[in-house]
């Protein structure tokens, strides 16, 4: 149930209403918007009436159900935008961010160098994998702490925030010492532990949506991030499975509009996974952001025919350089800018 309070409630009402929400039993998230504060009240949909009886107070203007299943995801409890801020560039609102980078970290050499090319072509955030949760054993596993260490050189030297994904709930603290974002990958959409703990962490989260999930999948897992008090939760479609076996994924591009529709959550889309080859990177980019995307994460790499994971779908720094161009170009289209 939401409960939406009259314009100009002060802390003190607000306050009240947590502690009676809390005393029936319900965890209360207060979400203050431009116009009206409301607070949520998350629990057991069974004892939903004794909540009604807070309309008899004077600073509340309704109490009312919540449709969508997934709550403090949804629009039905904030209908604006939100707007995350890791470490000062703003994912959510009219600005693009691009993230960038490989899709494993191998070297010091190979990060810094990406880095470096990736922000002067326009990048904010540095991207890079340093546990990789691949789908076979046998595959390179990714270099571990090392190549967190050697993202947040990257980051002192370039000023680039980091993106990078954790995979086990037991390695996020670790992970959030060196991130500024959390990455959660596909294989992971549903690994609940791990979203709580990623919850718990406090860290902006980027949530990829599972290969074979739905979107209403997808939002229940964001749900489970924000229950921990996280507000920070950004969606990332990476394509899903359907029939077609020639490209890697399908990348499901209604997902943006409609993720924009069901949610107030900032919504970014990877066109490297989703297509698995890199001819396809930059249509799919330029698509993604004429569909609303709030930004991109693209894999690049100096050299893509040597990379130790997903060399066919990484751009080297020539086709990185043109995309970054051509969503210029895009972007003064639709009277966005890039952040
Ligand atoms: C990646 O970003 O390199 C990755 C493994 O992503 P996903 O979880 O979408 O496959
Ligand atoms: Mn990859």
């Amino acid at each position: 149930m939401i409960i939406v309070l009259k314009a100009g409630s002060t802390d003190a009402e607000v306050e009240d209403v947590c502690g009676r929400i809390e005393r029936m039993g319900y965890r209360a998230h207060t979400i203050r918007g431009e116009l009206r504060t409301v607070i949520g009240a998350i629990g057991d949909d069974r004892g939903k009436d004794r909540l009604k009886s807070l309309e008899s107070l004077e600073c509340v203007e309704a109490v009312q159900p919540i449709l969508q299943p997934f709550k403090l995801a949804s629009r039905e409890v904030r209908r604006e935008a939100t707007v995350i801020s890791v470490d000062g560039v703003g994912i959510g609102g009219t600005e693009i961010v691009v993230m960038a980078g490989p899709c494993s970290v191998e070297s010091r050499e190979q990060v810094f160098e990406v880095a470096a090319k990736v922000k002067a072509a326009g990048a904010r955030i540095l991207r890079g994998g340093a546990f990789k949760p691949r789908t076979s054993p046998y595959s390179f596993q990714g270099l571990g702490e090392s190549a967190l260490k050697m993202m947040a050189l990257a980051r002192a030297e370039t000023g680039l925030k980091v993106v990078t994904e954790v995979v086990s709930p037991s390695d996020v603290e670790l992970v959030a010492r060196y991130a500024d974002i959390l990455q959660l990958g596909t294989r992971n959409m549903q690994n609940y532990a791990l979203l709580q703990e990623a919850g718990k962490s406090g860290k902006p989260v980027l949530l990829k949506r599972g290969m074979s999930s739905t979107v209403e999948e997808w939002l229940l897992a964001a749900e489970y991030v924000l229950s921990q008090g996280n507000r920070n939760v950004i969606l990332c479609e990476r394509g899903i499975r359907t029939f077609e076996t020639a490209t890697r994924f399908t990348l499901d591009l209604n997902a943006v509009p409609l993720a924009r529709e069901l949610s107030h959550l900032p919504i970014i889309v990877d066109p490297s996974q989703a297509t698995g080859r890199w001819q396809l990177v930059r249509p799919m980019a330029l698509a993604a952001v004429a569909a609303g995307a709030h930004g991109l994460i693209i894999e690049v790499h100096p050299t893509p025919n040597q990379a130790l994971s997903d060399g066919a779908q990484s751009l080297d720094f020539e086709s990185f350089d043109r995309l970054m161009q051509d969503l210029r170009r895009l972007l003064g289209a639709l009277a966005k800018q890039l952040a």
